[in-house]
């Protein structure tokens, strides 16, 4: 086998174009230069419009990790109470990491596989509590059980609260719909491996007003990641500390190919990804983790191995036979589940070769499957889309 030619179906990282890979070998610069500058506009001026927001958007050395802590540090102060809504193991880490930096943290916790119920949000900010909750923690997308949670929903019950609405769109932004400004979302973060196609190593972060006010009141420590001389620099392109400047021609790169797709085009190929991947699941017998469609993510799906079989089996025939990379269950779900993920550089081609892997590991391990199946159905959802798209081509 030609071990060097995988597919890579991670929900992070994910497979960087080639352009952008390339854009990392660019000579340094001065980051204090007119060239920066220049570089720097571009790549605010394109997260901006990712973002859809009018605040700025910061650029950060990190993983999306490492963009959950900034944010606590920086938007609420040392002690305060937070909200941590809690769907699967993302959820669970930013709860666990307000914790571990001192904050007084309630959860909100939810089964894995289900999204969060605004009402139930509601009943629980409502439970007049002896502190004030100042900040929801909410994850746009859980990666790790593939559910897309209802963020413009929530994030109306934490405003009428009161309470700073901090998203992570880690595995969100770029692929699936979000509105930072006209949903009312105060933080919103997320990394660069994901939707933006870029290598791993950068955090990006917007606030809202409203947070900045908090910021500003907040009188906790912090220094490297003070995300105040950031914001006071941004006008004039002036950053406090040498930027990871591969990366940044990397972003530039991957920001230009969003823009010519078009960022609704992405969502909704994102979209056509989700679908196929659902349909190519459940033809080839295999139970999806979210039983209810209205809340499947559209940049990752998690699938149940069959009885008798266990998704790493499944995971290494697919790699070492197929060429596909797979992920796996996490948490509670590492035993029972594994993931496909369809975000950032992928076609749908891509995902019918994803299918024909699964369904070919099955069929290695001694399952009875009918060979195609999972590759014809999701084909037929990316007919369909094609011919919604356009009118059928002519038959000379
Ligand atoms: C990938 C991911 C993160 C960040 O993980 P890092 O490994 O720190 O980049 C956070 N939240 C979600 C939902 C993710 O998918």
């Amino acid at each position: 086998m030609l071990e060097e030619k995988y597919l890579l179906m991670l929900p992070g990282p994910t497979p960087v174009p080639p352009p952008v890979a390339l854009a990392q070998a660019m000579p340094m610069m001065n980051h204090r230069g007119e060239a920066f500058t220049a570089l720097f506009r571009e790549i605010t001026a394109g997260l901006q419009r990712v973002f859809r927001t009018r605040q700025p958007v910061l650029v950060l050395p990190g993983s999306g990790t490492g963009g959950f802590e900034t944010a606590l540090q920086n938007f609420v102060a040392p002690g305060e109470k937070v909200l941590a809504v809690v769907t699967g193991a993302f959820g669970d880490r930013w709860a666990k990491g307000a914790r571990a930096l001192g904050y007084e943290v309630e959860r909100l916790d939810v089964e894995w596989g289900r999204a969060a119920d605004p009402g139930e949000l509601r009943e629980r900010l409502a439970a007049g509590r002896d502190r004030p909750i100042r900040a929801v923690l909410l994850t746009h997308n859980e990666t790790s059980t593939g559910v897309t949670n209802p963020i413009r929903e929530l994030a109306q019950v934490a405003r009428e609260h009161g309470a700073l609405v901090m998203v992570d769109s880690v595995s969100g932004l770029g692929a699936l719909p979000i509105e930072m400004d006209e949903w009312g979302l105060d933080v919103v973060l997320t990394g660069a491996q994901k939707a933006l196609m870029c290598p791993p190593g950068l955090t990006l972060l917007a606030a809202s007003p409203r947070a900045w006010e908090a910021s500003d009141r907040n009188p906790g420590p912090r220094f490297y990641f003070d995300l105040r001389p950031y914001r006071d620099g941004y006008e004039k392109a002036s950053l406090p500390y040498t930027p990871a400047l591969a990366l940044l021609y990397a972003l530039r790169e991957s920001l230009r190919l969003i823009e010519r797709e078009g960022l609704e085009a992405a969502w909704a190929r994102h979209r056509l990804l989700g679908r196929m991947t659902r349909a190519g699941v459940r033809a080839m017998g295999l139970e999806l983790l979210v039983r209810d469609d209205r809340f499947a993510s559209d940049s990752v799906t998690a699938v149940k191995a069959p009885p008798g079989l266990s998704p790493s089996a499944i995971r290494r025939t697919a790699r070492e036979r197929f060429g596909v990379i797979l992920a796996g269950g996490q948490g509670p779900l590492s035993e029972t589940v594994f993931r496909i993920g369809h975000l950032g550089y992928v076609v749908p081609g891509d995902v019918v070769q994803a299918l024909a892997a699964v369904e070919g590991a099955l069929a290695l391990h001694g399952l009875p499957v009918e060979l195609g199946r999972a590759a014809a159905a999701a084909e037929a959802v990316w007919l369909d889309a094609l011919r919604e798209q356009a009118p059928a081509p002519a038959r000379t």
